[in-house]
């Protein structure tokens, strides 16, 4: 592996060179990665200097090297100091180490730097890269700080773990709202919000109501809903028929790497994670140890996702002409092996491709589509103002608690029995599910039973915190093991839980 530290300052200060010396350079924070990391890196500072980038990067480490320094993280201090100085960070792909307790660097990056919108580009370069879809080209915006992703996990009972989804309004807001303004300046026509509502109503039901009434205020964009699973089928089968996508964190991860795939190659793909005061930029793929050192890699999902940070920073100028030049080295068939096809002519390594493009530069796409610079387009990064919160009326209303229980036949019927016998009137069992399942009152036998039970109390209206307490005080006096318990609440009379069968 080639070490960052090692690569000679005169490449670094390659990519400060300026075509428009008078004008400021911009300072970047640039991450070598591991594997082809180096490799592609090296070849993306040199094209991004030879288009005229006005930039002034600094090196910091992260990845490998720095988990196996110790550092869980995988960043260490003077890598946060780089990027809290220039909040742009144009990073290589890195290796996770095997192993437990290693955090994700781009989840800490992420959550960290609040980087709320990850924008993923995806097009075909019919018939140029080979693939089933050339009239593909749609943009996915996935929400990047919350859901299943808050790492919030359990182990409550021997049979049963739990993982936390966290979506909360602002986080929709933002992603959506910025869906909507990205659709706008990209003169795109149509967004389509993915989730599946129609099982978490709660969440994933915010999200889409959030769509909907921001959607509302765009009245130029054509919107629609539709559920996750039979987006991503469509996506995979009718990429065409989508524009701007804006989906939760887990799903968007999924579909952003199906759509990829589907428009030829993941390593022609790069990505945005943009927060209001710092963004990161990387291609798709990971680290591909098996091409590491080898001068094979494909370093047009950096080049992407160089290109994005361009746009971001204001040097849209230098992207143009960067995007065309490489449209024009893919359409001349010189072309790295991951995407060789009919179209290549000339098969060609890293060093060599960034070359290519460096000659083309100033040329324009003869087929595909040349990318028109827009001078008056601003970056994109929304602030969001929280508004002022609306009165509302909280009430608490009991209380569901969860056992591990595996007694017996594991009978809901015993269950409820031992707490029927210790429950005051203020506070009654009304419901019992196993896994979400309905098994007391009412349940079928042959639902599967594990060891973990949720057991519903309901008050007669308000309940106070100390009829809980005294709730859980009793419970305790049965030797049972209460695992957790989730308060119920009605927000302004409408309630603040999800609703068990027959209730
Ligand atoms: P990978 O993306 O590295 O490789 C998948 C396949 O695609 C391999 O066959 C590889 O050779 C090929 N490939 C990837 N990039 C290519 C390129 N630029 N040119 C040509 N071929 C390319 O995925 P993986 O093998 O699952 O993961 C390898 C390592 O990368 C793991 O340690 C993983 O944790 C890490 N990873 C890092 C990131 C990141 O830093 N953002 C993302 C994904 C995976």
């Amino acid at each position: 592996m080639t070490s960052p530290a090692s690569l000679p300052d005169s490449q670094l200060q390659d990519a400060q060179l300026a075509h428009a010396q008078p004008l400021p350079l911009t300072p970047i924070s640039v991450a070598f990665g591991d594997g082809i990391g180096p490799s592609i890196m090296t070849a993306v500072l040199r094209m991004l200097a030879a288009a005229g980038a006005r930039l002034a990067p600094e090196v910091i480490e992260v990845g490998e090297a720095v988990y196996l320094q110790g550092v869980s993280s995988g960043i260490g201090r003077n890598a946060w100091e780089s990027l809290r100085r220039t909040g742009v960070l144009l990073k290589a792909p890195i290796t996770t180490p095997q192993g437990g307790g290693y955090k994700s660097l781009n989840v800490t990056l992420r959550k960290s730097l609040g980087l709320y919108a990850n924008v993923r580009p995806c097009r075909a370069y019919a018939p140029f890269v080979p693939t089933l879809h050339p009239q593909m080209d749609l943009v996915i915006l996935r929400e990047n700080e919350e859901d299943l992703y808050a790492g919030i996990e359990h182990r409550q009972t021997r049979e049963v773990v739990q993982c936390l989804k966290l979506v909360t309004q602002e986080g929709c807001e933002r992603i959506v709202r910025y869906a909507f303004e990205y659709a706008r300046q990209h003169g795109r026509r149509k967004v389509t919000a993915l989730s599946k509502d129609n099982i978490m109503k709660m969440t994933d039901g915010l999200f889409h109501r959030v769509f909907d009434e921001i959607g509302a205020q765009y009245p130029d964009l054509e919107r629609e809903h539709q559920i996750i699973d039979i987006g991503t089928a469509r996506v995979a089968v009718h990429p065409e028929r989508y524009d701007v996508i804006v989906t939760l964190n887990l799903y968007g991860d999924i579909l952003s790497d199906v759509a990829a795939e589907v428009a030829g190659s993941v390593g022609l793909a790069g990505s945005a994670n943009i927060g209001v005061g710092a963004a990161m930029f990387e291609a798709i793929h990971g680290s591909a140890p098996d091409l590491a050192g080898q001068n094979v890699a494909n370093p047009s999902g950096l080049l992407q996702a160089a290109v994005l940070m361009l746009h971001h920073i204001g040097q849209g100028e230098a992207a143009t002409r960067l995007q065309n030049a490489w449209l024009c080295t893919l359409e001349d068939g010189i072309h790295t092996r991951d995407i060789q096809g009919e179209q290549t002519r000339t098969l060609v390594g890293t060093a060599a491709f960034a070359d290519a493009v460096i000659e083309r530069l100033g040329q324009l796409p003869r087929q595909l589509p040349a990318v028109q610079h827009v001078p008056a387009d601003r970056p994109l990064s929304l602030s969001y103002a929280r508004p002022p919160a609306a009165p509302i009326a909280k009430q608490l209303v009991g209380t569901d608690v969860f056992f591990e229980w595996s007694e017996g036949e594991r009978d809901p019927a015993a269950l409820a029995a031992i707490l029927q016998s210790v429950q005051q009137n203020d506070l009654t069992l009304r419901m019992i599910t196993n896994r979400g399942v309905m098994v007391w009152p009412d349940g079928l036998p042959e639902t599967r039973r594990a060891d973990h039970w949720r057991c519903r109390f309901l008050g007669q209206g308000r309940v106070e915190h100390r009829q809980v307490l005294e709730l859980l005080r009793r419970i305790d006096l049965t030797g049972l093991d209460f695992i957790k318990t989730e308060h119920l609440y009605t927000f302004d009379g409408e309630p603040g839980y999800s609703l068990g069968q027959g209730q």
